[in-house]
């Protein structure tokens, strides 16, 4: 029984891990050119509309953008 929820632990972990790597990792700042983490400050003050998602470092990079200095992604 202890294997069974070891098992599910897992599962729900690996789950928890996927959904985050789904959701926007990067974002970055259309008007600065930009990017930050998800959880860095300056996400939360950016105005919406200048809001771009990036799953990857590497897509942001590709679009143009620089890593923020404060959140350094
Ligand atoms: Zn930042």
């Amino acid at each position: 029984m202890k294997k069974f929820f070891a098992a599910v632990g897992t599962i729900i972990f690996m789950t928890a891990t996927f959904a985050t790597v789904l959701a926007a990792n990067y974002v970055g700042n259309a008007n600065s050119k930009k990017f930050h983490v998800g959880n860095c400050s300056f996400v939360g003050k950016m105005n919406p509309k200048n809001r771009v998602d990036f799953q990857t470092r590497d897509e942001a990079i590709q679009a143009g953008y620089v890593p923020c200095k404060r959140c350094n992604p």
